[in-house]
């Protein structure tokens, strides 16, 4: 019998690399998605929900129609800046549709949990290595909503059941090396897109966040991981589940740090063009320095990652720049 997945965010970036990934590795995937960032043209490897995390009935209607062995909950608003300027919709539709999700869940009997978290919720720790034993301390409101879902996942596992793996991304990257989907927001706000559409002209030049920061060049450093990677590590999280094994948190890093100038430097290697740069003020919420500095994910799940160089993300973020995209 086929199993299916409950993909919520199935629609997005990493949701829909997940979908392509879970279907190669025999599962359904079930995309659930209000495609208010998201995109249709993104759903390509199994069948499409249209629906909001804050809408219980919705929730309950297509649990009953699927009966997913497991959730994958990808669906967050995801922008630090955002999240600092409309804090009420970052615990709204993060924290609140989680719990909807979680309830819904354990309602239908659905108790495998895979959960995307965030290295933001560390917050800014100057110079600390952070791995899954580092305290959290996120420092802004994008960063706590994700923390308090972790806590939600806890809660439940301990009254109902609810088993989980918990993964916390540092900076995705990248697109399926395929090009069936791949990275595109609207507005884009992240930067390897930005800097991709500076160098094709779409845009005149790329402002740097912040220059006096405390690290070797002044600009922010972030530890950038390939999306294929990435989702390979949430196919073996849900095997993990299957196993029985315990809860568990994994962080998902590359474990080497990047400034933004030293993106930018790979970005005029890569494409062999300049990317016109101008110095912008700091963004409020970015923490200066996020690096992982653990191997427990490759250790206990077997995860190997194969493309999380920095060549190898921006060549796949610039093939699927110049070819892929979606139309609303
Ligand atoms: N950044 C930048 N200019 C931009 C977009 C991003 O300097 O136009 C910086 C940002 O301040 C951060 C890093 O690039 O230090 C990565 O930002 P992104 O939004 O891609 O991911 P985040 O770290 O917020 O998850």
């Amino acid at each position: 019998m086929q199993k299916h997945v409950l993909v919520t965010g199935g629609a997005g970036y990493i949701g829909s690399h997940a979908c392509k990934a879970l279907k190669a590795a025999g599962y359904v995937p079930v995309t659930y998605d209000s495609l208010e960032t998201g995109w249709e043209e993104a759903v390509k490897f199994g069948p499409f929900e249209r629906g909001d995390l804050l809408d219980r009935a919705r929730l309950d209607e297509v649990f009953a129609k699927w009966k997913p062995v497991a959730v994958m909950h990808f669906a967050a608003l995801s922008q630090v800046g955002e999240a600092v300027a409309q804090p009420g919709r970052y615990w709204r539709v993060n924290v609140e549709g989680s719990l909807n999700l979680i309830e819904a869940a354990i309602a239908a009997g659905c108790l495998d949990f895979v959960f995307s978290s965030t290295c933001a919720t560390y917050g800014d720790q100057d110079g600390v290595v952070l791995d899954e034993n580092t305290k959290q301390a996120p420092s802004n409101p994008y960063g706590s909503s994700k923390r308090a879902i972790e806590e939600m996942l806890r809660d439940f596992g301990t009254t109902y059941g609810l088993r989980h793996v918990i993964y916390r991304y540092f900076n995705v990257a990248g697109a399926d090396p395929e090009g069936e989907v791949g990275e595109f927001h609207q507005p884009e706000t992240h930067l390897i897109p930005l800097m991709l559409d500076v160098v094709s002209g779409k845009r005149p030049a790329l402002t740097l966040f912040g220059t006096d920061y405390p690290t070797p060049d002044g600009t922010c450093v972030r530890d950038y991981v390939h999306v294929t990677d990435l989702v390979d590590a949430h196919v073996l999280g849900l095997r993990w589940l299957e196993d029985g094994k315990a809860n568990r948190v994994f962080c998902l890093g590359s474990g080497t740090g990047f400034s933004v100038r030293q993106v930018v430097d790979e970005a005029r290697v890569v494409t062999n063009q300049e990317v016109p740069m101008t110095i912008g003020p700091r963004r409020p919420g970015d923490a200066a320095c996020l690096v992982s500095g653990s191997d427990r994910a490759k250790q206990e799940l077997g995860w190997t990652p194969t493309r999380s160089t920095m060549q190898q993300m921006i060549t796949d973020a610039w093939r699927w720049h110049e070819t892929g995209h979606y139309d609303k």
